[in-house]
């Protein structure tokens, strides 16, 4: 299964830069159900051409491996190794998520600036229907090409093949590009391979920011990305019918975007949560004390807190004479200023101000300025992390950074029941997931095993006698 991106114009070996992918280094990443390669089989001044390429393994799909979706729902011999669907779409989100942002280190203006590009994607399954990838590319001002062969050269009474080439060209932003192929990919294939659950929703809703909502195909791509589940469809197409769709044509960087909306609500979410409004102290001062606590026990000197957000934990860590140094990050600038704003870092006092360092970082990332520290806590964040990101935040954080304690706090699923929310429902549209104690305590054992840490599971706010607490925290120490 292949995927071919190339970008005409001048200074086009850019495109490296553009994907975080360097041009002189083929790279391979491992998915659960295969694996991805990234290399360039064409790289000149005018003329670049990126290829991912997936390798599926059809024996672990058979099997029902992890991330494969319903055991026994492939048979050994199946398309999905050769045939373009939503793995597709998953590894472009894995390999270039960084692009999909519309984050650019090297050369910033490149990712907000239309570029000449053209995507091929062989073996899309379109079943005959003709007009299908015009409907979908066209309204979004690609040229369209497709090309059909026989079903099998041996055997032309067959006919035609129900598979297409497709080939795009456009003046488009790469990142539009690459959200506009991971959200419509899947469109043209009816077997998804994974459950199709309520966090799609948020996928295609996020990927098909600034056009899905204006697309007169809009109904028919969510129905099928959506697959098999018209309730889901139907909550999506009602947002997107509140969505007003201003044209984006310069790529904030919608990450950051995301992110900064994030910082507010988690508190607020939790401090106005019906259960929580008879409560003389609100959820999230509950768990900074918890946490505090925790830090404070394990004897910790220094702290890393990472997604900081607006900077509650370090404005009661400032205070501890304990803690002699604290690095606070986020991915979020605005996040950012807000801490700076609430901690009055200006105005602090040299010896308290010299504890501590704000920066711009994150915790999926291996990053320096993490290195050397105690203590780090990790406070409402992995929630929102993308499932995929995941183990790249575990092998940092507890791989690298390693440090002798970490903290971390998640929404406890379960307790959604006891605010009346609406099952599968998340607490927050910026979550990803949101975990019940014995989803949490899963993961806890895996990182325990894998990284030499022993853990304690907790829960912080009201308990309720068959749900549990708001808030889990885990507390792991490591071994030796
Ligand atoms: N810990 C704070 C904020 C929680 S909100 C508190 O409890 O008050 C979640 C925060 O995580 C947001 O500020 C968001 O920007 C940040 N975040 C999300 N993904 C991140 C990542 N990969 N690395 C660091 N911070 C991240």
């Amino acid at each position: 299964m292949l995927l071919t991106i190339t970008y005409e114009g001048s200074h086009t070996q850019d495109l490296g830069y553009l994907l975080f992918k360097n041009p002189d280094r083929p790279q391979v990443f491992s998915l659960s159900y295969g694996k991805a390669y990234v290399f360039y089989p064409e790289v000149s001044d005018t003329r670049t051409t990126v290829a991912l390429l997936l390798d599926i393994d059809p024996l672990d799909l058979a099997k029902g491996k992890e991330g494969s979706g319903i055991p026994g729902l492939f048979d050994y011999v199946n398309d999905r190794p050769y045939a373009a669907t939503s793995f597709l779409s998953t590894a472009i989100s894995k390999v270039f998520g960084t692009a999909m942002t519309g984050r650019c280190d090297k050369f910033p203006d490149l990712a907000k600036t239309p570029l000449q590009l053209t995507a091929t994607v062989p073996c899309l399954k379109d079943r005959g229907d003709e007009e299908l990838a015009q409907k979908l590319f066209e309204p979004l001002s690609y040229t369209v090409e497709t090309s059909r062969g026989l079903l099998t050269d041996a055997f032309p009474e067959w006919g035609m093949s129900p598979y297409i080439t497709l080939t795009i060209r456009g003046t488009v932003l790469l990142s539009a590009l690459l959200h506009h192929l991971y959200v419509l990919i899947p469109v043209f294939d009816r077997q998804k391979h994974y459950y199709t659950s309520a966090d799609e929703i948020r996928k295609l809703l996020d990927h098909g920011e600034g056009w899905l909502a204006a697309h007169p195909e809009r109904e028919r791509i969510t129905k099928r990305y959506l697959f098999q589940k018209n309730s889901y469809a139907n909550e999506a197409l009602e947002r997107l019918r509140q969505t007003d769709a201003p044209e984006k044509d310069d790529a904030e960087d919608e990450e950051a975007e995301r992110e900064e909306g994030a910082e507010e609500r988690p508190a607020a979410e939790s401090d106005d949560a019906p259960a929580e409004q008879d409560r003389p102290v609100p959820l999230n001062t509950l768990r900074m004390e918890a946490v505090r606590q925790a830090v404070l026990a394990s004897g910790a000197a220094s702290v890393l807190d990472a997604g900081c957000g607006g900077g509650r934990l370090e404005e009661l860590l400032l205070k501890e004479p304990q803690i002699q140094k604290i690095a606070a990050c986020d991915v979020s600038v605005m996040a950012l200023e807000k801490a700076k704003k609430r901690l009055h870092l200006d105005r602090l006092p040299d010896a308290q101000r010299e504890k501590i360092t704000l920066f711009q970082g994150s915790l999926t990332y291996r990053d320096k300025r993490m290195d050397g520290i105690d203590c780090a806590c990790v406070i409402e964040v992995l929630e929102h992390i993308d499932l995929n990101r995941l183990p790249a935040l575990e092998r940092n954080l507890f791989g690298f950074v390693a440090p002798k304690t970490v903290v971390i706090t998640t929404p406890n699923r379960e307790y959604n029941a006891v605010y009346g929310m609406d099952p599968g429902a998340l607490r927050h549209s910026d979550h990803r997931f949101e975990w019940t104690r014995a989803e949490l305590a899963d993961w806890t054992e895996r990182i325990s095993a894998a990284y030499g840490y022993t853990a304690v599971q907790s829960g912080i706010g009201t308990v309720d006698e068959n749900f549990g607490c708001p808030t889990q925290m885990v507390v792991f120490t490591r071994n030796g």
